[in-house]
């Protein structure tokens, strides 16, 4: 599991969508799976919510 600041990633496809998702522009892929900027996310949740694998969690 790969926790960035407010967002677990666990078991992600790599198919990209919440990448575009993000206002932020906290999401980017590497390897072949997401990864979360930890000094950009605010923790809005909407990536958490588009992910059809559900492979991001958010966290407290
Ligand atoms: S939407 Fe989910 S499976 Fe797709 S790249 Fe993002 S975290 Fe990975
Ligand atoms: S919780 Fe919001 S800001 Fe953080 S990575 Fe997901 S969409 Fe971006």
């Amino acid at each position: 599991m790969v926790y960035g600041s407010h967002v677990a990633v666990f078991g992600c496809k790599g198919c990209r969508k919440c990448i575009s998702i993000c206002g932020e522009n906290a999401i980017f892929c590497s390897a072949g799976r997401v990864q979360i900027d930890m000094q950009k996310c605010n923790a809005c949740g909407q990536c958490v919510s588009h992910c059809p694998n559900k492979a991001l969690l958010l966290m407290d």
